[in-house]
């Protein structure tokens, strides 16, 4: 049997990566992790200053548990780190009764039981002036939801692992990983790499490590705005929870943390297709921005409606917009994590938590059946 580096590996030290990396070296096995960039770093998914966390789900219930377990994660990791990364300064989803993503929210309250306040028109306008509304508007205030700092979380994972013995390999590319009966080799171009196990958490890159997946994942490049407050003091964490209305022209929005500016991003179809992650556009033209400037003059009237700063990211997404989360095909040596759609950042550490269970036990408490790599998933063109 041929000599093995470390008991696992994690390629892609990533937003979900990174958590693999820390639940792996939780449980005391020797890991290592391998990012062709640093850690943290903003060239993919991870970037942007805030990820929207909550409890309850604009798209399906089944992530409702997810979120549960990755805000015990979460407050794990403060723990560990001594670190404040997730604030819970509530959610408020605005939009019409009859809109997709209210009755899904509402599907997940009732599902579980979630606590949550409903506020109508008037209540909205009366609380949130910040927000523009119309006749038949509702709101509902989700007390468990705020906003993460992307890039502390990971560093902080990141660096958890390492104090509990993990090694990470940054500006190392992984150029291919290999199964045998013995272990898995992890290619890269100074030497291959030895291990029993792997995660593979390569984020927009994932297919290229994984072949099964070619054609399944279709990245994009989501961007984020930042417009200035004419009264930066009523945006602060504690009067202007993070916010989303999703319809056809719809945003989420941020609390200001500079002061000054609150981010923006839109949800509409405005995501361009990223043909090669390697070539991320990173520059916003200022026709891009424009329908989002539309949208932040139509409903956030306190922000002036141009752009004082951009930026420009990607992610993997699946034709069902669901993450990928299982073994690679015909093995239990290799556990594939990507393709989150959107989604991924808020239940990062509970996907990081159910790929070390599966990875190590062979199964996981976690119902990943939704997002089994092997589903009837369509193709991108
Ligand atoms: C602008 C934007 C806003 C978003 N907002 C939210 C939000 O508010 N809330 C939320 O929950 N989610 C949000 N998301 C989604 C979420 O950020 C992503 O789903 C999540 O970050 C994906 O994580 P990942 O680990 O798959 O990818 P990444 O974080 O990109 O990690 C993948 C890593 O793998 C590395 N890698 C890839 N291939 C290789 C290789 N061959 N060798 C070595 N390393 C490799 C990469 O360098 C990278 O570090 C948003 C996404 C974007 C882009």
């Amino acid at each position: 049997m041929s000599q093995h580096d470390a008991e696992a590996a994690v390629i892609g030290v990533g937003s979900i990566g990174s958590m693999a990396l820390w639940r792996l070296a939780g449980r005391g096995v020797a890991v290592h992790g391998f990012d062709q960039f640093g850690v943290p770093h903003d060239r993919s998914a991870m970037g942007g200053e805030t990820r929207m966390f909550r409890s309850t789900s604009p798209r399906e219930p089944v992530y409702v548990p997810f979120g549960a377990a990755a805000l015990t994660l979460w407050r794990e990791l403060e723990a560990q780190t001594g670190r404040e990364l997730l604030r819970l300064n509530g959610e408020l989803v605005l939009g019409p009764a009859s809109a997709a993503h209210i009755v899904n929210v509402l599907e997940s309250v009732r599902a579980y039981g979630l606590e949550h306040e409903l506020l109508d028109t008037e209540q909205i306008a009366a609380r949130y002036p910040q927000h523009r509304v119309w006749p038949g508007d509702i709101g509902i205030l989700d007390p468990n939801a705020g906003y993460l700092r992307p890039e502390l979380a990971v560093l902080s994972a990141a660096q958890r692992a390492q104090e509990l013995g993990a090694v990470v390999h940054t500006y190392t590319p992984v150029l291919r990983v290999e199964i045998d009966a013995d272990g898995v080799s992890v290619v890269t171009e100074d030497r291959t790499f030895r291990y029993g196990r792997v995660i593979v958490a390569g984020g927009p890159w994932v297919d290229r490590l994984a072949p099964e997946l070619a054609g399944k994942i279709q990245v994009r490049r989501p961007i984020l705005v930042w417009y200035a407050a004419d009264d930066p003091a009523a945006y602060t964490p504690e009067r202007f929870p993070i916010a989303l209305r999703p319809e056809d022209d719809g945003f989420y929005a941020f609390p200001s943390l500079d002061g000054a500016t609150v981010k923006v991003g839109p949800t509409g179809p405005f995501k361009q297709v990223v043909p090669d992650p390697d070539l991320l556009e990173r520059t916003v033209g200022i026709d891009e921005v424009r329908t989002l400037d539309a949208i932040v003059a139509r409903c956030l009237p306190g922000l002036h409606p141009d752009p004082v700063r951009v930026s420009a990211h990607m992610d993997g997404y699946t034709s069902d917009n669901r993450p990928i989360a299982g073994f690679a095909a015909g093995t239990d040596r290799v556990v594939l994590l990507g393709g989150f759609s959107g989604l991924g950042f808020k239940y990062a550490p509970a996907f990081g938590e159910a790929g070390t269970e599966l990875l190590l036990d062979g199964s996981t408490t976690f119902d990943l059946k939704p997002f089994a790599p092997d589903r009837d998933l369509a193709a991108w063109d």
